[in-house]
């Protein structure tokens, strides 16, 4: 099984983190063709023991709440039949909001728009899974563990409050974690928490490993980050050799 990473589907919007409507409809046949998707929550007590999800059907998570997910992503799975978590700021459900400050290169004042707490609630009532992305997305590795924890405390009640159900499942800003970080979510009453590694990182059920699909990913592409075995070769030093090599730029958000 592969758990994957999205962020935005949308048109001409020209940043790594925003797949195209036609693209994103193509890996969802090939999704669907390969197994179809589990929701995360079927898979938390197969991955807890050792954070290695089981083998067969496909992960869909997306990251930062951006509007377009309700516009594009969600009406394209839901015609192939497929489900997703998404993972929101949840600083943007408060009156005074969040700046979106964390895309490399993007001036928060072009930034697209991000979910309304209303399309929230109405995509939780519909069956979309939701969960944290922690308030504000700062690299929660650089914050103290009291800090980490009043932080996914404060995004997990938010959250929970305004979908009348618990909130359990987190993805870190960029992907980052460190030893406290973890310790916080646990704390703080997450049952799972994904991350997205760029290189060798040891999973557990704290530190659950998804694959980023980026924008302009060729379909071959798609079908290796899609492939059970990929993970496992992505997080692997000897990947991070051959990609130093190749220059590969990685985009964790
Ligand atoms: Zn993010």
């Amino acid at each position: 099984m592969s758990i994957l990473c999205y962020h935005s589907v949308a048109r001409g919007w020209d940043d790594p983190v925003s797949v195209e409507p036609a693209d994103f409809e193509r890996q969802c046949a090939l999704v669907r063709r390969g197994g179809g998707t589990v929701p995360l929550r079927e898979v938390l007590h197969r991955v807890a023991a050792d954070g290695v999800a089981p083998r067969g059907a496909t992960v869909l998570t997306f990251d930062d709440g951006f509007a377009d997910y309700a516009e594009h992503a969600v009406p394209i799975m839901e015609r192939h039949g497929l489900t997703a978590t998404m993972y929101v700021v949840a600083g943007s459900v408060t009156g005074s909001g969040v700046s979106v400050n964390w895309i490399t290169g993007l001036d928060p004042a072009d930034a697209p728009a991000l979910l309304t707490p209303d399309q929230i609630r109405d995509l939780h009532a519909r069956g979309w899974d939701i969960g944290s992305h922690s308030m504000t997305h700062r690299d929660l590795s650089t914050l103290t563990e009291a800090e980490c924890l009043a932080d996914l405390r404060e995004s997990r009640d938010l959250l929970s409050d305004l979908l009348g159900a618990a909130v359990t499942t987190l993805a870190y800003p960029f992907g980052k974690h460190a030893p406290h970080v973890r310790r916080a979510a646990e704390r703080a009453g997450y049952t799972l928490a994904v991350a997205l590694p760029d290189g060798p990182e040891e999973a557990g059920r704290f530190a659950v490993p998804r694959t980023g699909v980026y924008r302009g990913n060729p379909d071959w592409k798609f079908r290796v980050k899609s492939s059970a075995w990929y993970p496992r070769i992505r997080t692997s030093a000897i990947y991070r050799t051959m990609s130093s090599k190749r220059n590969a730029t990685t985009v964790r958000t």
